[in-house]
């Protein structure tokens, strides 16, 4: 679908001998007289998977960022239908409809990428630990970023596709850049294992430790939440209460940890009427994931609010990446309110509550919303896009792009003499006898 410098393939091996000095051998080890030196751990074995797919969190917020900055870009150059009859067309990032499409995107952009920030933050802080032989955090980690990569690169995939419609048929063209953009980051969600598989395995840990608790084991800090006594009601009593970033953790802290739990749940009543292991676990896959996908999103949030209370940034920084937390959150309560509802945390007028406060954030994150694609700094060589050029020459450099075309070098190209004039021409006679 892209990368078009190769294709996808496969090889088998059968009755193949590797030579020693050839084997891929980092954790394990094959001495010439033929004693073969296990990892330190089984747990080795995903060593080399984590480092690249916590690597892709930060690939994933790269191309949505790129996504959002051709989108953002040409939905300020790009004017359409007047307001009022004669009055002036207005660019179409000030329709709602427009925005909706555009800042969710955005949000989620930046939110991935203080996400990937921290991944790779305490990947280094386990390399550190397994260089000297402690491997008690690889599990974590194993779960995190599994569940990370997939949860960041289908979003980004969906993201992109959303921005790619909000441009219309200009989207569609070449020149738009989204051909490219998509087709690689599509294979995202492919890659280093797929979606579904990774969001089990995330699943498979965070089922694991729901147990661990009874048998006096100490969670790792990251899915700790999951043993607290959980908060049973949104305490929001007005629009003001729904944009207190710690009342918004909570919510996702709330869900993550009862959709864990009725995982948990399901799976072992599975178990207790009979189903052999497997089944039970096939039986289960919808909630499995569905809580995987909420304890990622769960730490996005909280990840997203972290960083903002752990850095050092002027007062107009804050506010406007603040306004981007507010709407990242907000916006995936809106998308996930039956799982808010179902348990009765939040109720319909608190949802409501949060739906209006996701329009007021549109109109202050419209202010600054070509400053935040800005500041991505992706340059235009890079972005390869006409739609999203820093200048905003949009349809000058269209044009110019048409005419530099090989099929736009005559006035009329020589297949029309050679193929289309005589098949055109033998069609006429044929219609005239
Ligand atoms: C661009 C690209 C580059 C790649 N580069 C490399 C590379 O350099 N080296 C390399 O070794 N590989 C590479 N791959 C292969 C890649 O790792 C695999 O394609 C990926 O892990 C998915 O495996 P699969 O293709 O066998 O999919 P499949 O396993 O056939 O998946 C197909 C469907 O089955 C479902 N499915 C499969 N197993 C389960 C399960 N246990 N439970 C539930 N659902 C399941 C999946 O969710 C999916 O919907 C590359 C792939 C792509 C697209």
């Amino acid at each position: 679908m892209g990368i078009n410098g190769n294709d996808n393939g496969f090889c088998r091996f059968d009755s193949v001998r590797i030579p020693r000095e050839n084997l891929l051998s980092k954790y394990s080890k094959i001495d010439p007289d033929g004693i073969y030196h296990p990892p330190i751990s089984d747990k080795m074995v995903y060593a080399g998977m984590v480092v690249n797919r916590v690597n892709m969190v930060a690939t994933a917020a790269g191309y949505l960022s790129s996504g959002c900055t051709i989108a953002i870009r040409y939905s300020c150059v790009r004017r359409q239908t007047e307001l009022l009859p004669g009055g002036e067309e207005p660019q179409i990032i000030d329709y709602q409809s427009q925005q909706l499409k555009l800042f969710p995107q955005l949000a989620a952009a930046y939110a991935f990428i203080f996400a990937a920030h921290n991944i790779q933050r305490r990947y280094e802080q386990i390399q550190a630990e397994v260089r000297v032989g402690d491997i008690s955090s690889l599990q974590e980690l194993h779960g995190l970023s599994a569940g990370m990569k997939a949860f960041s690169s289908l979003a980004t995939n969906w993201g992109l596709e959303v921005l790619r419609l909000s441009c219309g048929g200009h989207g569609y063209s070449q020149a738009s850049g989204f051909p490219r953009i998509y087709g690689v980051a599509t294979a995202l969600v492919t890659v280093e294992g797929e979606y579904s598989v990774l969001m089990l395995q995330t699943a498979r840990y965070l089922v694991k430790c729901v147990a661990r608790p009874a048998s006096g084991e100490k969670l790792p800090h990251s899915i700790a939440y999951l043993t607290t006594t959980p908060e049973s009601k949104c305490p929001a009593i007005s629009e003001n209460n729904v944009l207190d970033l710690k009342m918004l953790v909570n919510a996702y802290r709330h869900r993550a940890q009862r959709l864990v739990n009725d995982a948990a749940e399901k799976l072992h009543a599975c178990l207790l009427s009979g189903k052999p292991q497997h089944l039970a676990w096939n039986e289960s896959h919808m909630v499995l994931i569905k809580a995987a996908d909420a304890h990622c999103h769960y730490y996005t949030v909280m990840n997203f609010v972290q960083y903002l209370q752990s850095t050092e940034m002027s007062q107009p920084l804050r506010d406007v990446l603040t306004s981007l937390c507010l709407l990242y959150a907000l916006y995936g309560i809106e998308n996930n309110a039956g799982d808010l509802l179902q348990d009765g945390y939040m109720s319909g007028e608190q949802i409501s509550m949060v739906t209006n406060q996701v329009v007021a954030l549109l109109a202050v994150i419209r202010r600054n919303a070509v400053a935040l694609v800005d500041a991505f700094d992706i340059p235009d060589e890079m972005l390869g896009s006409i739609l999203g050029r820093y200048d905003g020459n949009v349809y000058e450099n269209m044009y110019k792009w048409a005419r530099e075309s090989p099929l736009n070098q005559t006035e009329v190209h020589h297949s029309y003499d050679t193929y289309l004039k005589p098949l055109l021409h033998k069609s006429h006679m044929e219609a005239k006898l």
